[in-house]
């Protein structure tokens, strides 16, 4: 059942923030995620502060540099659709397209995309696990097919649920936020946090901070990015593995790569090493070969989720193949 809350609707962002200043509050934002959480109890609230009424949180607009400024407040479907996006992002508009059902990309927003908590089934249970304030992770020894290959350094081993982050690390894109102590703008592929650092943060939002804005750089010339997800069915679902690809190119040599993975840790998990594999070179077999064994070079899979190693070669072959082809 849903607990009781006082619910909130400012017309301004200063508003907002007055009200999320308060302890017990929490941001709702579509609510697609938030809601679950208040009734499962994994979250909870005295006052809920919707952001719709920020009117200055939503639309896409062009940046005065050349790049794109995306409201926290758009909603996914209008990501997906965008013409400015698909053209010069589209791995961030293939991302957004990946995201749950039609139902759910018109409800959630991109800001609530990049906050949402993730989806460990102890977690979302009633487990008072480490990242509930409990004491252990009941992943680690216990049932983990869907969980993290890197970067759980054994304490906590989500896989962080966005479709939308990826793309938008590997784009450079960084997220501008305003709370009680100010506006900062942090670039999304600092966004996350790891287990280690702090096991119940999924982001570095202090209380009371706010996502008003994502922007996006001006794309370099000859830049081909693209998003890949691999899911158990095909309704919807969260990444078993994905890989967001922003690759400049420099006739057939890869000039520079930026490569993030979905479904592989509980961030967006940047693989250098296959960036390394591609960086100044031509995508010809070997490279894409060596790429394939690259990405799971450091992996630390769990004894449930070896299997996820094989989807991260196959995917990394056949998305850099495409990459191929579509440059030829
Ligand atoms: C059945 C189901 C399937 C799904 N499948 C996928 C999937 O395949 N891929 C995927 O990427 N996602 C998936 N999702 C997650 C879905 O995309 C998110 O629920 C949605 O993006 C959250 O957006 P929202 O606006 O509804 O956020 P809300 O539910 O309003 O908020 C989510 C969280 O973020 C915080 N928050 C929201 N906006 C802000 C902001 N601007 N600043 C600070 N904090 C904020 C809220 O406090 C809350 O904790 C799925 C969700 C469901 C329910
Ligand atoms: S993986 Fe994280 S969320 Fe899941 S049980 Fe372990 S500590 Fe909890």
């Amino acid at each position: 059942m849903l607990p009781q809350f006082s619910y909130v609707r400012p017309d301004t962002i200063e508003e907002a923030i007055t009200h999320l200043d308060r302890k017990g509050a929490a941001v709702h934002a579509g609510g697609t995620d938030l809601i679950g959480c208040l009734r499962e109890g994994i979250l909870h609230a005295d006052t809920v502060v919707s952001l719709q009424g920020l009117e200055d949180c939503r639309g896409i607009r062009r940046t005065a540099d050349g790049g794109l400024a995306i409201g926290a407040l758009t909603t996914i479907t209008e990501v997906a659709e965008n013409p400015l996006v698909q053209q010069a992002y589209p791995g961030l508009a293939r991302g957004a397209f990946e995201v749950a059902s039609p139902q759910l990309r018109n409800q959630g927003t991109l800001g609530g995309n990049l906050c949402q908590k993730p989806r460990c089934w102890y977690y979302r249970g009633e487990f008072l696990c480490l990242r509930k304030g409990g004491s252990t992770c009941f992943a680690l020894e216990g049932e983990h097919p869907f969980h993290a290959v890197f970067g759980h350094d054994l304490v906590c081993a989500i896989t962080h649920p966005s479709d939308t982050a990826p793309p938008l690390a590997s784009l450079e894109a960084a997220v501008e936020i305003i709370g009680p102590g100010g506006r900062r703008t942090v670039p999304v592929d600092r966004f996350h946090v790891m287990p280690k650092e702090n096991p119940e943060a999924e982001t570095v939002l202090e209380p009371g901070e706010v996502v008003t804005r994502i922007v996006l750089p001006k794309p370099e010339e000859n830049l081909y990015s693209a998003y890949r997800k691999v899911r158990a069915r095909r309704s919807w679902d969260f990444a078993l593995a994905g890989v967001a690809l922003a690759l400049e190119m420099d006739a057939d040599t890869v000039k520079r790569a930026r490569v993030f993975l979905s479904g592989a840790a509980p961030v967006p998990w940047r693989s250098r090493s296959v960036e390394g594999a591609v960086t100044g070179r031509k995508l010809d077999d070997t490279t894409i070969q060596k790429a394939a064994e690259a990405v799971v070079e450091k992996a630390d899979p769990l004894p449930g989720n070896t299997y996820k190693l094989d989807l991260f070669k196959g995917i990394i072959e056949e998305e850099l193949f495409t990459a191929r082809r579509n440059h030829d």
